[in-house]
């Protein structure tokens, strides 16, 4: 599987304004949707295209389209929803299908409470959007849930990653490709992200 760290400068200051104790949700949102955005344009360069043409008003041009159905968006919840925003626009016609995992604090293994996969995201490439990899578990659970469903790749787009979740989807997906800002020193007893941004999914919708 391979790791992509994103080095683009729109994107390092997007992670610069996220990691800031002083940033407050308003401003997490905005930034999260720009480093979702960078993310997305790095992991989607070879994204099927179709060739034909169309009219402008001098005359027939090619053209290249987008296969929207080729797309799925895969926001887990809660903090990946804050990701949705900055892509959306990007590919507008894209589906998106929502998965619920949450951590249980106690053992920091996933839980899943929502699945929203129809048979349609079968064959496509599946955007998997969730601002922390920490210990790999609620990633892992969705590219589970995915490859079940039938999706032809899964590409994991998240801000910081822990080496210990880097090396957990390495070994249980390895065909999904991740792209990340940044891959920090390593988990806390509680299971957060070192230095990391705190509990991105608090900080995205002022619940701290
Ligand atoms: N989830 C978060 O929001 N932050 C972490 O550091 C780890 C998991």
């Amino acid at each position: 599987m391979g790791l992509h760290v994103v080095e683009h400068p729109v994107l390092q200051e997007a992670l610069a304004v996220l990691r800031d104790r002083a940033t407050g949700p308003p401003e997490f949102r905005r930034a999260l949707g720009r480093a979702a955005a960078v993310l997305f344009l790095e992991a989607s360069r070879d994204l099927p295209q179709e060739t034909g043409s169309v009219e402008s008003p001098l005359g027939r041009a090619p053209a290249r389209r987008l296969r929207s159905d080729a797309i799925t968006l895969v926001p887990v919840l809660r903090a990946g929803q804050g990701m949705l925003d900055g892509i959306l626009p990007l590919v507008p016609s894209a589906r998106v299908a929502h998965v619920g995992l949450r951590r249980d604090e106690a053992t920091a293994e996933a839980e899943r409470y929502y699945a929203n996969l129809p048979a349609s995201v079968k064959g496509s490439v599946a955007f998997v959007l969730d601002p922390m990899l920490a210990t790999g578990g609620t990633l892992a659970e969705a590219l589970r849930l995915l490859a079940e469903a039938g999706v032809a790749q899964s590409r994991v787009l998240a801000v910081v990653a822990a080496p210990e979740g880097v090396a957990r989807l390495q070994a249980v997906q390895p065909r999904a490709e991740i792209h990340v800002a940044a891959v920090d020193e390593g988990l806390d007893g509680r299971k957060y992200i070192l230095p990391g941004l705190g509990d991105a999914g608090d900080r995205c919708w002022g619940t701290i």
